[in-house]
């Protein structure tokens, strides 16, 4: 079968293995049956089957090479049998393209531990951590050996994610590119906790790979499915190896994980790092995703680490806030200056609302809370991360990489919008 991926080109100038001393970077081809996709490659987010105020045609028009949805939110919403009903994620949202579906892990798992509770705790003060974050009966979600119960944050309602549960629904979402159900933690949690943790994630995706062979079985027919195993470790060195490592060598009755997600709360100081270490024990020929990315910066840190696509909620969720990406950084459309100013947002670019729209026109359509503000600012903002990392790639391809990333993060730092 023709899905998998093969690397191209190594990026031979930074970002060499701290143990090994080789690079990691590269460039490369993720081959599904809906497509390939060229890395490094970003992936914009569709959470619920819709990159928010953009119709699928505009996202592909950005260059974008397939979108990650969530399998917590459709499984909740509207369900994961009515996608599979459908035809798949990809149908049922007319994306003709390779897709993703998260494991529903991140978002249960946030719940769960209370995100703002932790940042609250640690801004206070307090050492306390683990199942300590948020006390038990104010929690939505609680991790056991088995599995994961949480409470829908629509309704209240009770569920149970097990690792069989999570490749059950990511089956019937039908993405090309699903993930194993791994357990999150926080940076706050405890060594021993991490570790138990680590070692619970292991056992899920042991069932992961099972489960994922049965049902590819029973299922079929239907278009191959890829696994990606998810490393997690938070910001211990070893810990990170070991889940690399575990992963990587793991083969259940031969079914093995057809690529890997870096996964867990990351420092944006640390993901290098962090990433490097992953990579350098993982096979080499076989993908690497990094889950949820901030900013564009953080790209060349991931990229040279040996990252081959990750998603970004980014260029949307702030697109929708009138925040708009520009090479010389990011500046807000519905500041005065930009009342009469009838130049497109950014001077290069090849977006659609660049080529047809002003900035005076995007400061107007914010202030009236027109809906195509959020539409227009939207396609800007893929288009332009999509491009930033494809010209990334080239830079690969074409040996001069250190030159463009150190070109493109002096003018991304030091724009000069503050002043304009
Ligand atoms: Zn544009």
């Amino acid at each position: 079968m023709n899905t998998g991926f093969d690397i191209s080109t190594r990026l031979e100038e930074t970002g060499f293995g701290e143990r090994t001393g080789k690079p990691l970077g590269r460039t490369g081809v993720i081959r599904t049956p809906h497509g390939n996709i060229a890395t490094p490659a970003f992936i914009p987010v569709g959470t619920k089957a819709t990159v928010k105020a953009v119709l699928p045609e505009a996202v592909a028009a950005t260059g974008a090479q397939a979108v990650l949805a969530n399998a917590y939110h459709l499984y909740l919403q509207p369900g994961s049998d009515i996608v599979d009903e459908a035809g798949g994620l990809g149908r049922f949202m007319n994306w003709p393209g390779p897709t993703y579906t998260d494991s529903g892990g991140f978002q249960v798992l946030s719940l769960g531990s209370g995100f703002k509770k932790v940042l609250s705790r640690e801004f206070s003060g307090s050492n306390r951590a683990d199942t300590e974050v948020a006390a038990k009966k104010e929690r939505l979600a609680n991790v056991d050996d088995d599995g994961v119960t949480f409470r829908s944050h629509l309704n209240g309602d009770r569920h149970r994610f097990t690792p069989e549960v999570s490749m059950r629904i990511q089956h019937e979402l039908g993405a090309d590119i699903i993930f194993a159900f791994d357990e999150l933690t926080t940076l706050l949690n405890s060594r021993a906790y991490q570790e138990e943790a680590l070692e619970r994630t292991r056992r899920w995706a042991w069932r992961c790979l099972g489960e994922h062979a049965r049902l590819a079985r029973e299922r079929a027919g239907k278009p191959y499915q890829q696994l990606f195993g998810v490393i997690q470790g938070a910001q211990y060195e070893d810990l990170r190896r070991k889940a690399a490592r575990d992963l990587g060598q793991m083969d259940v009755g031969g079914q093995r994980f057809d690529g890997f997600g870096i996964g867990g709360a990351l420092e944006k100081e640390n993901l290098g790092r962090i990433v490097g270490w992953v990579s350098e024990e993982l096979p080499e020929n076989r993908a690497r995703h990094l889950l949820g990315i901030s900013e564009p910066d953080d790209f060349f840190a991931a990229v040279e680490a040996g990252a081959d696509t990750f998603d970004c909620v980014n260029p949307s969720r702030v697109a929708r806030n009138a925040a708009i990406y520009s090479p010389d950084g990011r500046f807000n459309i519905t500041r005065a200056q930009f009342k009469r100013d009838f130049r497109p947002l950014v001077a290069d670019c090849d977006c659609y609302t660049c080529m047809h729209y002003s900035r005076a026109y995007l400061h107007h359509a914010f202030k009236a809370k027109e809906m195509i503000s959020s539409t227009l600012a939207t396609i800007h903002n893929e288009r332009y991360t999509v491009r930033l990392v494809d010209s990334i790639r080239a830079a690969i391809e074409e040996k001069r990489y250190s030159e463009f990333k150190r070109e493109t993060l002096a003018r991304f730092a030091h724009g000069d919008w503050g002043e304009v």
